[in-house]
């Protein structure tokens, strides 16, 4: 993904991604664990669930698509 930037605050990591399709940008806050399970869950092919359980699913689309909340909706 090109479209994305991430910054690290402190155990925060803040990733901030453009939606494709509205082209609103979006603010992502992992936790350091949780964005290394989802590099790795990229790496190994895992399903972005199965890595990252407790992250909510609306949060998880825009990590695997980019594609914000609002715009999924009418998908
Ligand atoms: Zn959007």
């Amino acid at each position: 993904m090109e479209n994305e930037h991430v910054s690290l605050e402190g155990e925060q990591v803040r990733m901030l991604m453009s939606c494709p399709m509205c082209g609103t940008d979006h603010l992502v806050i992992l936790t350091l664990d949780q964005y290394q399970r989802f590099l790795d869950s990229r790496i190994k092919g895992m399903y972005i669930q199965t890595a990252l359980p407790d992250v909510d699913p609306a949060t998880r689309e825009l990590l695997i698509t980019g594609i914000c909340p609002a715009c999924f909706s009418i998908l």
